[in-house]
C-alpha cells in the first residue's frame, strides 16, 4: 500500500475514531434517557393504579358490609351510624351514603333530605358491569373547590364518596396522570394533559407504551377492575432529559474519541515509521540481493561480486540501500538486515560458488555488526551451511566500523582467523585515522568512487588518490577500485597497479541469474569481452 493511501485511511479512521464514540454516546444517551423516562412513566401509572385498586377494594368491601346489615330503612339512625363507623375505619372513603333517584338521601354525616329530596348528584357518568354507577367530579356545597368520586351499588343504593385526587401523585408535576374506565373516554381522575384518543392504544393489552405526538404515554390495566391508569410525559421533558444525559455522555464520548484518535495517530505513525516498515519488509521477504561483478584489471576476468541489498516495496518500487540502511542502523535493525543478507547469499550463491570455486562474494558489514560478537559466528555458520571455502567469502567493513577499535579488532581478527578475506570499504571518505590500517588484518582496500572519479581525463589527478594507491601497496593490500565508469579510469588504475575494479564500465549490479550468465560468458572467452581487452593494457603508459 502506498503512503498516500495509508495516510488517507488513517485520516478516515481517525475521524471515525472521534465521531464514533460521540455518536455511540449520543445513541446511548438517547436510549438510556428514553428507558429512564419510560420507567418513570411506568412507576407513576403503577402507583396511580395501586391507589385506585385500593379505593375500589374499600368501596366493594363497604357495599358488602352495608348489604350484610340488611337494614329495612337504609337511612335509619342505626344504619347511618354503621355508615359512619365504616367511613371512619376505611382509609379511602370520605363518606358512606345512600343514593336514590340520583340524590344523596343520607350519609355518614346524617340525613340530607330534610326539606328537600336530598343532594342532587346528576346522572352517573359510567355504569360498571360490576354493578356500580360511578359519578365523577361531584361537588358538594359545604366543600367548595373540591370534587369527589361517587360510586353507588346499583342494587342497594349504598354509595362511596371518595377523594379521587388522592389516587394522583402531587409531587411529579411534569407527568400528567389519571385513571379511566376501560370503555369510556372520560377519566375517573386526572391531572395535567389528557387525550381521550390515547386510550385506543391500550386496546385489550394489560399495559402499553407509546409515543404520541407531544407525549410519551404509559398505560396499566387493573387486574381486578375495569379501569386503567395512565402517565404521560411531555416530549419536551423527555428531550430535557436527553440533554441532561447527553451533557454527561458526550464529554465521555469526546474523551474516548480523543483517546482512540490518538491511538490511531500513534499506531499509524508507528506503522509508517522506518523501523516498522523495515521490520515488516523483513517479515515479508521484501529484500533481495543484486551482484556487481568485480573484475581483474589485467585479464578482464571476473573474480567475484559484491552483494548489494535492494528492497522491493509492496507497491513494486525498488528502494536503494542509502535510503534505508541509515534508518536500520539508527533503529537497531541493521543486524537483522545483515542476517537477512547472509541468508540470501547462501540461498543465491552456494551452488554456484561450488561450481566456480575461484570466485568470491563480498558482503557489506555495518559498523554495528563489528561490535556484536555474534557476527563471527554468523560468518562461520554461513560458510559451513553453504559448504564453500572461506576464501569464497569476503567481508567489507567501512572505516566507521573501526571506531570502537578494541571490540572491532577482536571480531575482525576472529573473522580473519576463519580465513575469510576482509576489505576496507569507502576508504578515505570518513574516519581519518590511518593507524588502524596497521592494527587490523586487512586483505583489500576498496578505493572509493569519489577518488576514482578524479582519475584520468583532463583534470589533474588527485594527489590523494595516488597517495592511497601508494599506501595500499606499502601495506601489501590488494586494491579494488569502485565506481569505474570510463575507459580512462580503467586504464589509469591498471597502469598504477590496481588489481581489481568494479563499476558500470564492466557491469551494473545484476540479479543473481544475470550475474551467473555474465560469469559464464566471460569465462568461455579466452580473451574477455569486457572493456579491458578492447584497449590492450600497457599500450599507452
Ligand atoms: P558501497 O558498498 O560503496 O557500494 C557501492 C555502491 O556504488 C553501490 O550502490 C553500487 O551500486 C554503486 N556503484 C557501483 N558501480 C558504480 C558505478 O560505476 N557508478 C556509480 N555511480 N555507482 C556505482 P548501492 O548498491 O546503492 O549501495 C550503496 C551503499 O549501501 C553501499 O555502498 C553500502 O555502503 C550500502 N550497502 C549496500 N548493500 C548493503 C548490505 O547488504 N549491507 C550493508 N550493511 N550495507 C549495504
Ligand atoms: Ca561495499
Ligand atoms: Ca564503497
Amino acid at each position: 500500500m502506498n503512503k498516500r493511501a495509508v495516510i488517507g485511511i488513517a485520516v478516515v479512521v481517525g475521524v471515525l475514531a472521534i465521531a464514533a464514540p460521540i455518536a455511540a454516546s449520543l445513541y446511548w444517551a438517547e436510549k438510556q434517557n428514553l428507558a429512564e423516562q419510560q420507567s418513570r412513566g411506568d412507576r407513576v401509572a403503577s402507583e396511580v393504579l395501586r391507589r385506585m385498586d385500593l379505593m375500589a377494594d374499600e368501596t366493594f368491601e363497604m357495599f358488602r358490609l352495608m348489604k350484610a346489615a340488611k337494614a329495612t330503612d337504609s337511612c335509619s339512625e342505626q344504619n347511618i351510624r354503621l355508615m359512619r363507623r365504616i367511613a371512619m375505619q376505611m382509609d379511602q372513603l370520605k363518606a358512606v351514603g345512600y343514593v336514590a333517584n340520583d340524590h344523596l338521601i343520607c350519609s355518614s354525616f346524617g340525613r340530607h333530605d330534610v326539606g328537600s329530596m336530598g343532594i342532587p348528584l346528576g346522572p352517573p357518568a359510567y355504569r360498571s358491569p360490576l354493578g356500580s354507577d360511578v359519578r365523577t367530579s361531584v361537588r358538594f356545597e359545604d366543600v367548595p373547590g373540591k370534587t369527589f368520586l361517587v360510586s353507588t351499588d346499583r342494587s342497594t343504593g349504598y354509595t362511596a364518596i371518595i377523594d379521587g385526587d388522592q389516587a394522583l401523585l402531587p409531587n411529579v408535576p411534569d407527568i400528567s396522570m389519571g385513571a379511566f374506565f376501560g370503555s369510556t373516554k372520560t377519566p375517573l381522575v386526572s391531572h395535567g394533559d389528557f387525550n381521550p384518543r390515547w386510550m385506543e392504544e391500550l386496546g385489550s393489552a394489560t399495559e402499553a407504551h407509546f409515543s404520541s405526538g407531544r407525549h410519551l404515554v404509559a398505560f396499566k390495566r387493573s387486574s381486578k377492575y375495569t379501569f386503567a391508569s395512565f402517565a404521560a410525559i411531555k416530549q419536551t421533558t423527555v428531550r430535557e432529559g436527553l440533554q441532561r444525559a447527553a451533557m454527561l455522555m458526550i464529554p465521555a464520548g469526546v474523551g474516548a474519541g480523543l483517546v482512540l484518535a490518538l491511538a490511531v495517530f500513534y499506531g499509524t505513525r508507528y506503522q509508517m515509521s522506518p523501523r516498522a516498515l523495515i521490520k515488516a519488509g523483513l517479515r515479508r521477504n521484501e529484500f533481495f540481493l543484486v551482484y556487481q561483478p568485480v573484475v581483474e584489471l589485467q585479464s578482464g576476468r571476473c573474480v567475484g561480486a559484491e552483494a548489494l541489498i535492494r528492497w522491493r516495496r509492496p507497491d513494486g518500487t525498488i528502494v536503494r540501500p542509502d535510503m534505508f540502511i541509515p534508518y536500520a542502523e539508527e533503529s537497531g535493525l541493521i543486524h537483522d538486515i545483515t542476517k537477512e543478507v547472509l541468508r540470501l547469499v547462501a540461498h543465491d550463491t552456494a551452488r554456484f560458488l561450488k561450481a566456480h570455486p575461484h570466485l568470491h562474494i563480498g558482503i557489506n558489514l555495518s559498523s554495528k555488526d563489528l561490535v556484536i560478537a555474534e557476527t563471527t559466528q554468523l560468518v562461520r555458520d554461513l560458510i559451513r551451511e553453504m559448504g564453500v571455502k572461506p576464501h569464497n567469502i569476503m567481508v567489507e567493513a567501512t572505516e566507521r566500523g573501526f571506531m570502537q577499535a578494541d571490540v572491532a579488532r577482536r571480531i575482525m581478527d576472529d573473522i580473519h582467523s576463519l580465513d575469510v578475506r576482509i576489505a576496507i570499504d569507502d576508504f578515505g571518505t570518513d574516519y581519518s585515522s590511518l593507524s588502524y590500517l596497521e592494527k587490523f588484518h586487512l586483505d583489500y582496500l576498496k578505493i572509493d568512487k569519489s577518488f576514482v572519479d578524479t582519475m584520468g581525463g583532463e583534470a589533474a589527478t588527485s594527489q590523494v588518490a595516488l597517495h592511497i594507491i601508494e599506501m595500499a601497496k606499502s601495506l601489501k593490500l590488494e586494491m579494488i577500485a569502485e565506481g569505474v565508469e570510463t575507459e580512462e579510469q580503467r586504464r589509469f588504475l591498471a597502469q598504477r597497479g590496481v588489481q581489481y575494479a568494479q563499476g558500470y564500465l564492466f557491469a551494473k549490479p545484476l540479479p543473481f541469474a544475470e550475474f551467473a550468465a555474465y560469469v559464464e560468458k566471460t569465462e568461455k572467452q579466452p580473451d574477455p569481452v569486457v572493456g579491458a581487452m578492447q584497449y590492450p593494457l600497457l599500450t599507452d603508459s
